[in-house]
């Protein structure tokens, strides 16, 4: 499995605000990759860097197996994004604009070409209608086909559906589903909504205050069989030490706090294993399920402090 992006250690600092912290990550080949995080959990500073429209304070990003600030312009010309409202000329038509982007990015298309793009985004009717008589969501499929015109393998998406009817909601997503399974590109889409993601990405990370909190495959981490269990023990780091050389290893998530996910059945035995080994456990909180858990990194400032320290 080729590894298209792969992120170490990634930190950028706005001042005093760290907007990204010690954050690593991958995409594999094929991936429809899920960036979740409430609003300024970090999705658009990394993507920003992703796409070095930003430098990282550190850190390192490669794609498609290289470094990134190493050979920008080779490596940008396999990505696609929309980053913001896609920049349309809203008084020509999707045919027009895309033509004109085409020509932009040096590329030599066809009319055969330029069709048959705004064919697979659900546009071909319309081919002709300048842009300002569009649907928000046509506005979107339209930028997301300017972002596939130069035919790249990975297309970065931030936010796509935001802002959109439920109509134009579901079609953006039945794009994106159909770019991964009909054209085998990679996808990374970020947003606010769990429930975006868990219909769209195979993987997905959690991001919390420029920090990864989870990172896994979608139908795992959402799978009830797979519950998030804090422990609390006199000495954390003795104990997570303790775990890391087990069989345990495998489940522990999260940097400093002492958290594994796993099956709820386990836990007796987990508990078991740690009190042979002289843990003195303070508490063990199994409620949170990946939904539970993200909707209280969202609502509840105080329990984020918990998982986030
Ligand atoms: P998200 O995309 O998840 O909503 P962002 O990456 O936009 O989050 O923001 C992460 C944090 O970085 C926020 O606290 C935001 O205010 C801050 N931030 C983002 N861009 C800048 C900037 N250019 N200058 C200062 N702070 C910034």
């Amino acid at each position: 499995m080729s590894l298209i992006i792969e992120v170490n250690h990634l930190t950028k600092k706005f001042g005093n605000t760290v907007a990204v912290n010690d954050l690593s990550f991958t995409v594999n080949k094929g991936d429809v990759y899920g960036f979740l995080g409430q609003n300024g959990a970090g999705k658009s500073t990394t993507i920003r860097m992703l796409l070095t429209l930003i430098h990282p304070t550190s850190g390192e990003i490669n794609l498609f197996g290289k470094k990134l600030d190493a050979n920008r312009s080779n490596i940008l010309r396999q990505v696609g994004a929309v980053i913001e409202k896609p920049d349309l000329y809203k008084y020509l038509s999707a045919y027009d604009n895309l033509s004109i982007f085409a020509k932009m990015s040096g590329i030599k298309v066809t009319k055969q070409l330029l069709m048959q793009q705004l064919q697979m985004v659900g546009l071909e009717d319309r081919a002709k209608d300048t842009v300002r008589t569009y649907s928000q969501g046509m506005k979107q499929r339209l930028g997301i086909a300017v972002a596939l015109v130069h035919n790249p393998a990975l297309i970065i998406l931030d936010e796509p559906t935001n802002g959109l009817d439920p109509q134009g909601i579901a079609d953006v997503r039945n794009l994106i589903l159909r770019l991964s399974k009909e054209m085998g590109k990679t996808v990374l889409i970020s947003s606010h909504l769990l429930s975006e993601i868990e219909l769209i990405a195979s993987r997905m990370i959690i991001l919390h205050k420029g920090k990864k909190m989870v990172e896994g495959n979608v139908s795992t981490l959402l799978d009830p069989a797979h519950t998030l269990i804090e422990i609390d023990t006199l000495n954390n780091e003795a104990a997570k030490q303790l775990l890391l050389q087990s069989a345990w290893a495998a489940s522990l998530q999260g940097n400093h706090q002492l958290q594994l996910m796993m099956d709820k059945t386990m836990v007796p035995q987990l508990i078991n294993f740690l009190v042979a080994n002289d843990v003195q456990i303070l508490s063990v909180n199994t409620s949170h399920s990946l939904e539970n858990y993200f909707l209280s990194l969202t609502t509840q400032s105080g329990h984020v402090e918990a998982f986030a320290n």
